[in-house]
């Protein structure tokens, strides 16, 4: 009898077939809403495998239920929704999908930074609210992208990616990590910085680190009051790394210019959250690796590690 999997949300067919080759697939019928919590706790008590999304919280309490699990795929890079310490002391392995979205989330995150600093969402609700009255010489003006000062925290995979595409607008780039980056220097013409050095030179300010326990309000009000007035701060990487509420001061006061988000520390944001009330914050609903071919290769990644896994192949494991 093949394994049994469980997936979480309703995949492409053709990621169910490749998954069908290997194991009993069963699931949560729905491409728009989660599986509700007490259904998962359920599913896990049973399967060998499981398939899940960012929008599933797969805790300890969780993972004690789970008596035969032995994989977890999650069709994500970021894995701060899985408690993988635990999953790890229960000798169960948890992969991601790293590298098939380093390009199109970089892209959007390149999108989201030039969508903030020229003000699109409010110059073209402007014209759709027949505001547009005649050429204007300071109406909707904005920050000049090329030749401005780029400061990347968490200089990964995307963290490159968007260091190249900025290097395309001449643009100065600087970094901030963990680790020092010294190939990846070299190659995309970056500098090191300390985080506050980083934060008072740059013009932009991407965040592109993990969520984690070091993570977590990384950018507070202290690191706000660092940045030139002038600045921008786009954050493509987890709502929870910068505080939301310094955040809104920050942008009410003009300590900064202005912010793009497409993460947020509650997803979804709730419609009537004080940050969607303000002009200079641009906002998305965590979009940053929604094209087709992406999620589609992520469906697919996805599946695959799973079925290595079966064969005794180690593929993209985070906790091993
Ligand atoms: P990655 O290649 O693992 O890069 C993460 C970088 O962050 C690494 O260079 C790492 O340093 C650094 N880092 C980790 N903890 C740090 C800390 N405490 N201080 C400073 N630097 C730290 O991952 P990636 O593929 O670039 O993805 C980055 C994150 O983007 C993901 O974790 C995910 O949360 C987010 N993401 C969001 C979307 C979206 O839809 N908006 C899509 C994809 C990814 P080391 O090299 O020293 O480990």
């Amino acid at each position: 009898m093949k394994p049994l999997l469980y997936v979480t949300r309703r995949l492409p067919e053709e990621t169910i077939d490749m998954l069908s080759a290997h194991f009993e697939v069963s699931g949560w019928e729905s491409e728009e809403t989660p599986v509700p919590r007490e259904i998962l706790e359920r599913e896990i008590e049973k399967v060998d495998a499981l398939y899940c999304l960012i929008t599933d919280t797969i805790d300890a309490a969780l993972l004690e239920k789970a008596k035969n699990l032995k994989v977890i795929s999650t069709l994500s890079v970021g894995f701060n929704h899985i408690d993988i310490e635990a999953a790890k002391a229960q000798n169960i392995a948890v992969t991601n999908t790293p590298g098939i979205l380093t390009d199109t989330t970089a892209d959007l995150t390149f999108a989201l930074l030039m969508a903030t600093a020229r003000r699109i969402p409010e110059a073209s609700e402007h014209l759709r609210n027949n505001e547009w009255r005649s050429w204007s010489l300071f109406s909707l003006t904005g920050r000049d992208i090329h030749h401005a000062t780029i400061g990347i925290i968490g200089f990964g995979a995307i963290g490159q990616a968007v260091a190249k595409r900025a290097k395309g607008f001449d643009m100065n780039v600087l970094y901030y990590n963990r680790s020092r980056k010294y190939e990846a220097e070299e190659m995309l013409g970056a500098s090191y910085q300390e985080l506050d050095e980083l934060l008072k030179k740059s013009d932009f300010v991407c965040i592109l680190t993990p969520y984690s326990a070091e993570t977590k309000d990384l950018i507070t009000a202290r690191e706000l009051k660092l940045m030139k007035k002038t600045a921008v701060l786009i954050n493509t990487a987890r709502g929870g790394i910068v505080n939301e509420d310094d955040l809104y001061d920050a942008l009410v006061h003009g300590d900064i210019y202005a912010a793009g988000l497409d993460v947020f520390a509650e997803e979804p944001i709730a419609p009537d959250h004080k940050l969607l009330t303000l002009p200079n914050l641009v906002a998305l609903p965590h979009i940053g690796s929604s094209t087709i071919d992406t999620r589609l290769g992520m469906c697919r990644l996805a599946a695959q590690n799973l079925i290595d896994f079966m064969q005794g192949k180690r593929s993209n494991i985070v906790n091993g």
